[in-house]
């Protein structure tokens, strides 16, 4: 109310920097860069560091779009590695074996729920002088051995869409500990304008400036972060406890050794029982008032990727298992106890007749 009232909407207003500050500091980074969203946020990222034409980046196969578009959009290669099928997080054995001199960057996404391990990223990173960028879209809060996801690596990534931990309509953020990079993501944010001449360019950005409305959204979004990652972990451990015994599907794990489950989503894992794929249990949960996602679609059997003649003779079962036979279950904030109850219901009547 406050933004309105002063009349302050744009990305001049001081809510950005207000909401910079505050996510940077909770996730325990010295500078924050506001942006339009999160894909947004790692394009910028990946221009930060310079990667372009000529470079390799490695990446989980097992994403959203947004994570190997960006590296393409950059001129640089998206190098994918398969899943580990215990986390459904990317393969660190596969990234040491796909390491070539090209290479510049591990990508890292977190996925779901469980983080990828960043200690061992490091260490890898360490020993081949390669940058890391931490696409931590799904982990608001999560933490990896008591520290927190978004603070590992050069920089990190964050996405305020709706369904994320919290919202601010569309948004995104870079975090990093690094004054340089924090500078050259502010100004790849800002068309690169820069002194002394304003409308004089020396590098191509982006209009990918976050509005100071939506970052009075995410000041406010913040203060109630805690309650909302509390929420989705009830919603997950529910379903958990819930599902467990049903022993022809697979579902996430509560913990690894170092993290426990933040439930970003719930996804279920069709077992080698069932002759039908994600798409048939989507379609008949959706016949019984369970509206329900299909998992994401592997990086390598993009259409668009395909078209352009790139990954046609590479396999990644893990990965492709996981597009073809998983889905999640309704898990948003506003997710009433006795409409997960149903779910769980018209779920475990699903599979009891199938
Ligand atoms: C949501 C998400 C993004 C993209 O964020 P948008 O704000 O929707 O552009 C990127 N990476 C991961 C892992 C995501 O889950």
């Amino acid at each position: 109310m406050k933004c309105i009232e002063t009349g302050w909407i744009s990305s001049e207003g001081p809510f950005v920097a207000q909401f910079e500050s505050e996510f940077a500091k909770y996730v325990g980074r010295e500078y924050g860069i506001a942006l339009s969203n999160g894909t947004a946020a790692l394009e910028v990222a990946i221009k930060a560091l310079d990667i372009k034409q000529g470079d390799e980046v490695i990446l989980p196969t097992f994403s959203i779009i947004s994570c190997a578009g960006a590296v393409f959009k950059s001129g640089a290669y998206p190098v994918l590695v398969d899943c580990e099928p215990s986390t459904w997080n990317m393969n660190l054995d596969e990234v040491e074996a796909k390491i070539t001199p090209q290479t510049k960057a591990i990508l890292v996404v977190h996925t779901y729920g469980l983080p990828v391990d960043m200690e061992r990223v490091q260490n890898i990173a360490d020993r081949h002088n390669l940058r890391i960028i931490e696409d931590a879209a799904e982990m608001h809060g999560q933490e990896i051995r008591g520290r927190r996801c978004g603070s590992f690596g050069d920089l990190s990534v964050f996405s305020f869409y709706p369904n994320k931990h919290i919202t601010t309509g569309e948004g995104g953020m870079v975090v990093t500990n690094c004054p340089k990079l924090a500078r050259r993501c502010a100004q790849a944010r800002d068309l690169f304008f820069a002194p002394p001449r304003r409308f004089v360019h020396e590098e191509l950005g982006w209009n990918y400036r976050m509005t100071n409305m939506q970052a009075a959204i995410g000041v406010a979004q913040l203060e109630n972060i805690e309650n909302a990652i509390r929420k989705k972990r009830k919603i997950g451990l529910y379903y958990h406890e819930s599902l467990k015994d049903i022993s022809s599907i697979e579902i996430p794990r509560q913990r690894t050794d170092f993290s426990d489950n933040i439930y970003w989503v719930f996804g279920i894992i069709l077992g080698g029982k069932y002759s039908f794929d994600a798409s048939f249990a989507i379609s008949e949960l959706e016949k019984r008032g369970v509206g329900t996602r299909p998992f994401f679609w592997c990086v390598h059997e993009q259409p668009v990727f395909r078209k352009m003649g790139f990954y046609k003779n590479e396999h990644y079962p893990v990965a492709e298992n996981m597009a073809r036979r998983g889905f999640y279950l309704p898990s948003g904030l506003g997710l009433k106890p006795e409409e997960q109850e149903y779910v769980c219901g018209q779920v475990k009547s699903f599979f009891r007749a199938s």
